[in-house]
């Protein structure tokens, strides 16, 4: 079948007149409908299959592949499940095992023409494979034998259509679709940056040509990376332009005299890491350029006074300020510890939650709207309610684990509305991570912020000393819990518990915390005072719990996750988790970040009992790294984007190419490249950018909610 002239990159396949009806259906299921998906659909990996021989030809020990034909099967039960096949071509006779792969019988079967790859090795007389990668041979067209070790492109694939014949269409279309690809990159602005034309990629992905093939495959793997890259930064910047286009925010009054009264209700000097991005802050808040800043600091550096630094430079402006915490337990340290600072001072600081009860609220809700209140606390979920500030000027975003790039957007767009004073009016928004998080996907999940780092811990800190246990040693961690008690200390017992709002770990059996508790204490440390902390219990609980904890009239707290962020009682100084191998090294760096807090030298005391090498390996990380950083990296480095951070939940469009963290230099280079090319041309809007705009707006438009002002 020739290929029909005139298709474009949406013509459907089966009017492409190479693919017949019945193999579109089938390509159809993996989502490739046109031309243009299916170029668009990039082999994960290719492999050079080395040179196909007949039978008689195969050497033992030496990587070969052959095909013939299926002449008997037999699946083997017993110790050592296997699939025997035996297969002959005009040459001769191959023995094929497969062990543990019995799902392979539905496709072995008599009478079918495969072909195997692997490592011969002689049995008896004859010759056999072990496991070998199979590929079923189709009955209607059989591929040619494959001549020279030709690098094939692998695809993802599904078990009604393989590999190979995905790999079949495309070469059939390919020809006719490479000219059609518009290059949306100038053809001297890709050439500085060494990168080939977006048709030259595709096809050097789709059929990469020896000798050099390997070398084609990388060139063109980094033309599409850094396309994703630029795009998204691209986008991330139009906004940011847009923003400052479209909205102004309060310019707040910094002086001295207002410096001075904040200082003086701090407990503190300023460390030399909150002072600089204190300094940052008061250059942001100064300007009617709405603010969109991101503070990161390890766990206790204390970004809680920095944060509320920039607040109280909002109230002496006679404008408001809220801070959203991530859980209601937090929500309420916040509110604790800030009423206490600004005591007898005329700031009001209200909380709201959804355990505020329905009186309060409405009263509280009032006093916003009308300005009484100059703080309001609450969770996230603050601004999604019907909350109506009379001015909101600065709204702090703390210990955020979650948040993506078009979350943030939403969130500008629920802060401007909600702000009474005039539709133009926008908030300054300062957002606080939870966990240091590594730079490069920083700029890929933040890329619309700057960036302040607070560096260093507050004076005083003491090291915290961390161990790994195996549950048959658990009882020597308890040892030192008690040891402490004895000596007027207290200390966590966290224990992975299904938590539908803070945990994260999925298909957990779930640990009742209640158990656990009743079982600690009789085992493991009678005569103490323990209490369970969850966030199942109401809220008067809670806060009744933290509260005795904080006072001292609680020994140990047996809690889930739900202690992870902010929880700060600087007695603490001794933390156990129990099945530590369920979480995640950032979370066991935050939980951790609980102790280590006072002047007393602190314990933290892993117990788990990892089954593979890479888990040992992971919590061996926290035995010798403190530094928050670090361990960010390495977690990333192990788990892989995708885990990490909630990025699989932020709503970022996931990459296909694309990976932020091993791709480093390439995508500070797309910044660099987008940051200039938006300051000279911020709507993209020459008649050259077309092309461009158009696959930036398609891919990031509705997420990133850019407006077409084009
Ligand atoms: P995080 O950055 O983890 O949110 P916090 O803001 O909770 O850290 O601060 C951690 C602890 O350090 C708190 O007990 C806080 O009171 C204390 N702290 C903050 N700043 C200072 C400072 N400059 N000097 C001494 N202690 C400080
Ligand atoms: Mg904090």
């Amino acid at each position: 079948m020739p290929l029909k002239p005139g298709i474009s990159l949406t013509t459907p396949l089966a009017e492409t007149g190479v693919v017949p009806a019945r193999q579109a259906d089938l390509l159809a299921t993996l989502g490739l409908t046109n031309v243009g998906r299916l170029i668009a659909h990039l082999p994960m990996r290719h492999e050079r299959i080395a040179d196909e021989s007949t039978i008689d030809q195969l050497k033992p020990a030496i990587l070969g592949s052959a095909r013939g034909e299926v002449v008997a099967v037999r699946p083997v039960r017993g110790a050592r499940p296997r699939l025997e096949a035996v297969l002959m071509d005009h040459t001769g006779r191959l023995d094929v095992v497969w062990f543990n792969m019995m799902f392979l019988h539905e496709k072995v079967v008599p009478g079918v023409r495969v072909r195997v790859h692997g490592k011969p090795q002689r049995r008896g007389p004859g010759i056999q494979m072990v496991n070998p990668k199979l590929e079923v041979l189709s009955f209607e067209k059989e591929e040619p034998t494959e001549s020279q070790g030709r690098l094939r492109p692998v695809y993802p694939a599904s078990e009604q259509i393989n590999s190979a014949a995905i790999e079949r269409v495309i070469q059939k279309v390919l020809p006719a679709a490479l000219p059609l690809l518009e290059d949306h990159l100038p053809d001297q602005f890709r050439k500085d940056r060494d990168l080939p034309s977006l048709a030259e990629a595709y096809r050097m992905q789709h059929a990469p040509r020896d000798p050099g093939g390997e070398h084609e495959v990388l060139q063109s793997r980094r033309r599409l990376a850094y396309d994703e890259l630029l795009l998204l930064q691209l986008g991330v910047q139009m906004k940011r332009v847009q923003l400052r286009a479209l909205h102004t925010s309060p310019a707040l009054k910094v002086t001295p005299e207002v410096d001075a009264r904040i200082r003086a209700r701090f407990p503190y000097t300023l460390t030399k890491g909150q002072e600089s991005v204190v300094e940052d802050l008061k250059r942001d808040l100064a300007s009617a350029t709405p603010t969109n800043r991101l503070i990161q600091g390890d766990v206790g550096s204390g970004k809680t006074l920095v944060a509320l630094y920039a607040m109280l430079l909002a109230v002496a402006s006679t404008q408001q300020a809220s801070l959203m915490a991530p859980t209601e337990i937090l929500a309420e340290q916040h509110y604790a510890s800030i009423s206490r600072l600004l005591e007898k001072s005329r700031t009001r600081v209200e909380l709201l939650t959804g355990s505020t009860p329905a009186a309060d609220r409405d009263r509280i809700l009032a006093s916003v709207a009308d300005g009484t209140t100059d703080i309001l606390i609450g969770t996230h979920a603050l601004l999604t309610d019907d909350v109506k500030f009379k001015s909101l000027a600065v709204a702090v975003i703390d210990e955020q684990h979650r948040f993506g790039v078009s979350q943030r957007a939403t969130l500008r767009a629920q802060a401007t509305q909600s702000n009474a004073s005039s539709g133009a009016t926008t908030p300054h928004i300062l957002v606080m991570t939870a966990t240091p998080i590594p730079r490069s996907l920083a700029l890929t999940l933040f890329g619309d912020l700057d960036i302040s780092v607070i560096d260093g811990l507050p004076p005083g800190r003491q090291p915290i000393a961390t161990k790994v246990l195996s549950s048959q040693a658990r009882r020597a961690a308890y040892a030192d819990l008690a040891a402490r008690i004895e000596q007027g200390q207290q200390g966590y017992i966290v224990v992975p518990a299904v938590d539908p709002t803070t945990d994260t770990t999925t298909s957990a059996p779930l640990v009742d915390v209640k158990t656990v508790q009743s079982a600690l204490e009789t085992t493991y440390l009678p005569g103490k005072r323990t209490a369970i902390l969850h966030a199942q219990l109401p809220r008067a609980t809670r806060e009744a719990v933290m509260e005795r904890f904080r006072t001292g009239v609680i020994d140990a707290l047996v809690a889930t996750t739900v202690i992870e962020v902010g929880v700060d009682v600087p007695n603490a100084t001794i933390m156990i988790v129990e099945q530590a191998d369920r979480f995640g090294l950032a979370q066991l760096h935050q939980l951790r970040g609980r102790v280590g807090r006072g002047g007393t030298s602190s314990a933290c005391y892993l117990i788990a009992d990892p089954v593979t090498p890479e888990g040992q390996a992971r919590l061996a990380v926290m035995e010798h790294t403190t530094d928050g950083f670090a361990l960010a990296e390495k977690d990333l480095e192990i788990r892989g984007m995708g885990e990490v951070f909630g990025v699989k939940q932020s709503g970022l469009p996931p990459f296909k190419v694309a990976d932020p963290t091993r791709d480093r230099e390439l995508l500070n280079l797309a910044r660099r490249d987008a940051q200039s090319w938006i300051a000279k041309s911020p709507r993209l809007d020459r008649a050259d950018e077309a092309t461009l705009k158009r696959r930036l707006m398609r891919t990031h438009g509705q997420f990133l909610g850019l407006a077409d002002v084009g």
